[in-house]
């Protein structure tokens, strides 16, 4: 492995999951729903697939069928406008949308800022590219993992080549307010910087939190890459369809990149996630009172087992922190779970460079069944 990524190694995502596999115990490490997304969704690809409709290589920008959608979905929920032939770009997932934006932006050497604790495959992306990270650490208060916007002023330094955001953000749930936002935005635009978006979580947002895209601020739309994917709006993680919105000039660029690290991907899942972005309101509201009430389920258990917890806002994963069980070592504390507990977990201390300030707290995943969230919380009673 080179010394760019020889930090790295195996994802956390892997090793907990094989260790859910080889334990037997209730895998809330990994994120991803133990129930499929719309039959009719996976009907279409069905029906794709016996049509021959993308069994060979679809178009390198993506199917416009695809592009047509993701523009609808931006204009009629957000109000912004994208040109389908020249200002949308479906990836192979988001994950390939982050790579690929990274390495088409970053110069070696430039910095690229990003929200800590922050999604792994930021760091591996920001590494690949060559580039230096610079953390800008949310940090809890008053029930809610928050950002410090003079924080991130000073992180800018002449060599800051991007931001890098996720709202709602992964593994805190915590969404960016209005006024967060404005902020971000304000100091882009002051500092002509890029931004990069990860908006993957863009429909789990609860109780009063809103999801607002950073593209939508004053100077933001053509310096703003945005990123989702139907892995979580449509329950298709397996699927890797994801898409970027962005400028022209932008999406030809991170297309640059995307083009050589798998050209197209999965065409007859693009006919299908086409079809799924057309769903009426019902879905997306469905989805999100369902999302909710799993989110209640799991963090009521989590507080009956005696951890403080962070009820999020969005996204779905609730982090919560084990000291008020006599523990502050997340890593030895889901090391241990599966064994003490029957149930995996992921210690947030890995989404961290400040690794002592994300050891007490722990991520579990809530897009499970509920009677599973049940039996998750039955035995992590048992840990008082
Ligand atoms: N960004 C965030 C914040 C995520 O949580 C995830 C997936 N869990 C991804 C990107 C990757 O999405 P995909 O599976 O579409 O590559
Ligand atoms: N995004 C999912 C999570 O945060 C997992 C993605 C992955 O396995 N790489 O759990």
């Amino acid at each position: 492995l080179n010394r760019r990524l020889a930090e790295f190694g195996t994802t956390v995502f892997a090793e907990m999951s094989a260790l859910a596999l080889r334990t037997g115990a209730i895998n809330l490490g990994q994120g991803f729903p133990d129930t499929d997304g719309p039959e009719e969704v996976r009907e279409a690809a069905v029906r794709a697939l016996r049509d021959g409709r993308g069994n060979q290589y679809p178009p390198g920008p993506g199917i416009p069928e695809l592009r047509t959608a993701v523009a609808a979905h931006q204009q009629r929920r957000y109000g912004l406008s994208f040109d389908p032939d020249t200002e949308v770009l479906v990836t192979a997932g988001a994950t390939e949308a982050i790579a690929a934006s990274l390495l088409a932006l970053v110069e070696p050497g430039d910095e690229v800022i990003a929200l800590e604790p922050y999604y792994d495959s930021y760091a591996a992306g920001i590494a690949m590219a060559g580039g230096t990270r610079v953390p800008v650490t949310l940090r809890p208060s008053e029930g809610r993992f928050r950002l410090d916007l003079d924080e991130l002023r000073d992180a800018v330094t002449d060599r800051t080549r991007l931001l890098l955001i996720n709202t709602p953000h992964n593994p805190t749930g915590t969404v960016l307010t209005r006024e967060e936002l404005a902020s971000i935005a304000e100091l882009a635009v002051e500092r002509d910087l890029l931004v990069v978006t990860d908006e993957v979580y863009e429909h789990l947002v609860f109780d009063d939190a809103e999801h607002i895209p950073l593209a939508s601020f004053p100077g933001m739309r053509d310096r703003t890459v945005t990123i989702s994917s139907a892995g979580k709006t449509f329950s298709f993680t397996g699927w890797k369809v994801g898409w970027i919105t962005a400028s022209p000039q932008l999406v030809t660029a991170v297309r640059s990149a995307k083009q050589y690290l798998t050209y197209v991907s999965a065409g007859p899942f693009q006919y299908a996630v086409a079809e799924a972005l057309a769903l009426p309101e019902s879905y997306f509201t469905d989805f999100r009172a369902d999302m909710l009430a799993k989110r209640d389920v799991l963090a009521a258990g989590l507080e009956d087992a005696g951890l403080t917890v962070y009820r999020p806002s969005g996204t779905y994963f609730v982090t919560a922190d084990i000291r008020p069980l006599g523990e502050s070592d997340g890593v030895a504390f889901c090391r241990a779970l599966p064994e003490r507990a029957g149930v995996v977990a992921i210690p947030t201390a890995v989404f961290y460079d400040h690794r002592e300030m994300g050891a007490p707290f722990v991520r579990f995943a809530f897009c499970k069944r509920a009677d599973v969230l049940r039996e998750a919380s039955d035995r992590l009673s048992d840990l008082r």
